[in-house]
């Protein structure tokens, strides 16, 4: 960029929170229900409230009855379905064995939760938070942390609008804002862009395990209605992954007679010829899911990902002028595939530690009530249980590693003890994958077009859009190594995990290029995680880029 750009105008805020998911959300409706007078500003980047989520979703209404005790009277409220049926299957090639419900500790009940579109859910949270009076600016991405002169963390800068490829002012151009606040939540969901700054910058991650994640893949379903069974969800794990590669399945019918379909696989697996997106195409194939999908049609698709590190793997909180909250902080229940209700229960712990700090008057500094309190709070209590679940699942593949989870499980609900202690998640997810020499590739069934499809016309139906003319959004920051080792050690993974196809090596006049497809970005941020050599890194793009997701 020319370094004689316009000043950027600045705006003041007590408290700005980058991100309108549910922890976001949940901290602007809080802060506002403390105190009328706080100006309290979100950033979203989707295009609206709701467009970049993507979740099962069955959730926990904890953290909601707690934010909006009386809900359930509210006729506009997007929680609609409550479960009524629960059955978690282990799958084989063709068949199926069904977990009788008595023998899973009972925090895998889903009795009380409700079914829902979380992205519903969250246009329905932000016009709550502006009846309150909380300022929103969807298609806005935060680019930047701004930091003050002692280092603490001021605010942040959304990006400039109408930059060309190249870097340069396109006609139209506009300088991005400074949005100033005297605390800045980081509610950014997992992989947080300035959120991992912040972890590097201010080492939050000292002495924990490291972060790991899972790839959600989803697709929304219009079934035909003699398949649809409001309130039934089920969980799958086993078929079609082998033994070595964790990850599975959820499926859970709601209102309208929809069905979310979705595949998790866990990031730490090691061949990289594993292809996400296709295991989610052949898992459709099983007879226990295909009658469901048959006759019906496919409405959405879209993939993002998850934190699985759980308890060892939660940074420190706070910094000189804000916190991490949400997902930007890994608070997701792996085994219970539940995030949603950790999210909004920090929203609201960490509103509760700003708004006491600015009626102290204090601005710009730590808020260690926030750091302290999380592992003695609901949230602590529900990751403590489960906290082995993930270890020993990566250590002893999936027949052991579950079965020893499950019984870990149960001695952490019963005796509040373990024998195993704390297991430690070892390796990072960029440093799992082996050499692509140790492996064959995988041969994928063709698509059907019944109920399996490609990956270009999934993404159709992500609606993703990015304006082409504007610098890439994903760096490589060494393309050398990046064919030296992505290339030539694991054989191109990026052109499997990536849900989007925006990954290719192109074979041309005898060499191979990479050839980036960013305007097909989901905003996983997979690349960003399973790079074997941390190379990509995702930035945000121009705002309102990225998917358009109706209601996943
Ligand atoms: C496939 C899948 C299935 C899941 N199933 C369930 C389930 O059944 N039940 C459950 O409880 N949980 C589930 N989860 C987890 C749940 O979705 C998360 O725990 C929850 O969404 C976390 O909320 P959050 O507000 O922290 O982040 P998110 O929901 O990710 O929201 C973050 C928001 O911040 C915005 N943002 C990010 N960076 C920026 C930036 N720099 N500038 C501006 N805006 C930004 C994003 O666009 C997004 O809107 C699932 C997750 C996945 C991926
Ligand atoms: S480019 Fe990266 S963030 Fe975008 S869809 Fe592909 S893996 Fe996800």
């Amino acid at each position: 960029m020319p370094e004689d750009l316009p000043p950027r105008e600045s705006m003041e805020f007590d408290v700005v929170i980058v991100g309108a998911g549910p922890a976001g959300l949940a901290a602007a409706i809080r802060l506002k229900q403390l105190s009328s007078d706080i100006s309290v500003l979100v950033v979203e980047k989707g295009s609206e409230v709701g467009a970049h989520i993507l979740s099962g979703a069955v959730i926990d209404p904890i953290g909601i009855d707690r934010l909006l005790p009386d809900w359930r009277e509210d006729k506009d409220s997007a929680i609609k379905t409550p479960v009524t049926a629960d059955h978690f299957y282990w799958l084989g090639r063709a068949g199926r064995l069904r977990l009788p419900n008595i023998l899973l500790p009972p925090l895998f009940s889903n009795h009380g939760n409700f079914i829902v579109s979380l992205g519903n859910v969250c246009r329905w949270l932000a016009q709550k938070a502006e009846a309150l009076g909380v300022e929103i600016y969807p298609g806005f991405a935060a680019a930047e942390v701004l930091y003050d002169g002692n280092g603490a963390v001021a605010g942040v800068a959304t990006g400039d609008m109408g930059v060309a490829k190249d870097g340069t002012p396109k006609p139209g151009f506009q300088r991005g804002m400074e949005l100033r606040g005297k605390y800045t939540l980081f509610a950014e969901g997992a992989r947080g862009s300035l959120s991992k700054q912040l972890i590097d910058r201010f080492e939050l991650a000292r002495d924990r395990e490291p972060q790991k994640f899972g790839i959600g893949l989803k697709e929304l379903w219009k079934v035909a209605p003699e398949q649809h069974r409001p309130g039934l969800v089920q969980h799958t794990f086993g078929w079609p992954l082998d033994n070595s590669t964790g990850g599975g399945s959820f499926l859970y019918h709601f209102e309208d007679q929809q069905v979310a379909v979705g595949f998790v696989v866990h990031l730490n697996y090691r061949n990289p010829y594993i292809a996400p997106f296709e295991e989610f195409q052949r898992f459709k194939l099983h007879p226990l899911i295909r009658p469901t999908l048959e006759g019906g049609k496919r409405i959405a698709y879209g993939a993002r990902a998850l934190t699985e590190g759980g308890w060892q793997s939660v940074p420190r909180l706070v910094f000189p002028g804000g916190a991490l909250v949400g997902c930007a902080a890994g608070f997701m229940n792996v085994p219970r595939i539940k995030g949603t209700h950790n999210a909004v229960l920090s929203g609201i712990f960490a509103a509760e530690a700003v708004a006491a700090a600015l009626k102290q008057g204090r601005k710009g500094d730590e808020l260690l009530d926030y750091d302290g309190g999380w592992s003695r709070s609901a949230i602590g209590s529900d990751l403590w249980k489960v906290r082995n679940a993930k270890p020993l699942w990566s250590r002893l593949g999936t027949a052991a590693g579950i079965g020893l989870a499950g019984f870990d499980m149960w001695m952490n609900t019963i005796f509040r003890f373990s024998p195993f202690g704390t297991l430690r998640h070892g390796k990072s997810d960029a440093g799992t994958l082996k050499p692509a020499a140790n492996f064959k590739p995988i041969a994928y069934p063709r698509p059907d077009n019944v109920v399996t499809f490609d990956r270009l016309s999934s993404v159709f139906l992500s609606n993703t859009n990015h304006e082409e003319d504007q610098p890439v959004h994903l760096r490589v920051a060494d393309m050398a190594l990046q064919k030296a080792s992505e290339h030539d050690v694991y054989a191109g993974p990026s052109a499997r995990y990536c849900p989007a196809g925006v990954y290719e090596w192109v074979e041309q006049g005898g060499s191979v290029r990479f050839q980036i497809n960013a305007q097909n970005c989901v905003h996983c941020k997979t690349c960003d995680i399973k790079d074997p050599n941390g190379n990509i890194t995702w930035v945000p793009p121009e705002g309102g880029g990225g998917p358009n997701y109706p209601n996943m």
